[in-house]
């Protein structure tokens, strides 16, 4: 129970890599909430969490919707110790052919939504807090075609950095997970029927170094080592949850 007493916000939190850190951080011990879009999938979160989780439609990208669900879920399980900003959306913005419309969306959901979630929070925020923001390993590999994710990427171990600088003072912690491929929804007809998810895997196997494919878990079992006091001089820093991949030549 590495979580006991804690409350956690995971945004993006009733799909992928966000549902499995609340179910991990639930079994843990803490009090969850979780936000997203999605109110089929927001049920479904609800009913396989439990009672120590409150689940709330709050799109990341509306900073009002955003300070409203952190103000409902503080006044039912106290102040935060933990927030994960996990929202984000995949958007390809080839060089050649990518509108400013999708190029604007990547950047206001992976990276603005992520600034504006923890600066909500801080009011509900308790000090020595440990804050994660999902980053990805495309913020550092030249693969074609995601300009505006990878660049909004970049931006959040960037931003990690500064936040932790300025909330030190409070012991607050900002630290990076940043996954390489992982199985969720995410990567849509990519993954979407037996088939497609196969030959996804196997492409994925030859260019990771530990030759398959990351599920949610490796990336929640991070996300939780970086949430509790395991990892209490951590500050600043960014964790690779990639099979190798940015490691390899
Ligand atoms: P999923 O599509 O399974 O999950 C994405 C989550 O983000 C959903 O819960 C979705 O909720 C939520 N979300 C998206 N946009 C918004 C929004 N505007 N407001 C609120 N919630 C939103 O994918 P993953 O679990 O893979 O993605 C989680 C994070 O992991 C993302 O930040 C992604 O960039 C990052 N990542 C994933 C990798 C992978 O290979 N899977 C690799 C590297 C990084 P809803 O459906 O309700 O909109």
């Amino acid at each position: 129970m590495r979580l006991k007493n804690k409350t956690a916000l995971i945004t993006g939190g009733n799909s992928g890599i966000g549902l499995a850190t609340a179910k991990l951080f639930v079994a843990e011990g803490a009090k969850v909430v979780v936000t997203g879009r999605n109110k089929q999938t927001l049920e479904a979160a609800a009913k396989e969490l439990g009672p120590n989780a409150l689940t709330l439609a709050a799109d990341a990208t509306d900073i009002a919707a955003t300070e409203a669900a952190i103000k409902q879920g503080a006044e039912k399980f106290g102040k935060f110790d933990i927030v994960f900003a996990n929202a984000g959306i995949a958007g390809g913005t080839p060089l050649g052919s990518a509108a400013l419309e999708v190029f604007e969306k990547v950047i206001s959901t992976n990276l603005t939504s992520v600034f504006f979630t923890v600066q909500s929070a801080l009011p509900y925020l308790n000090d020595n807090a440990s804050i994660i923001l999902n980053g990805s390993v495309i913020s550092v590999l030249g693969i074609p075609g995601y300009s505006a994710y990878g660049a909004a990427k970049a931006g959040v171990r960037a931003m990690a950095r500064i936040m932790a600088s300025e909330l030190s003072p409070r012991g607050i912690r900002v630290n990076v997970v940043a996954p390489g491929a992982i199985r969720t929804p995410i990567w849509g007809p990519a993954t979407a029927t037996p088939e497609a998810e196969k030959e996804f895997e196997k492409r994925i196997a030859l260019s990771t170094p530990l030759g398959r494919l990351g599920e949610t878990d490796h990336v929640a079992k991070t996300v939780l080592f970086l949430a509790s006091d395991d990892s209490a001089h951590v500050q600043g820093q960014e964790i690779f949850v990639d099979g190798g991949a940015v490691a390899s030549p």
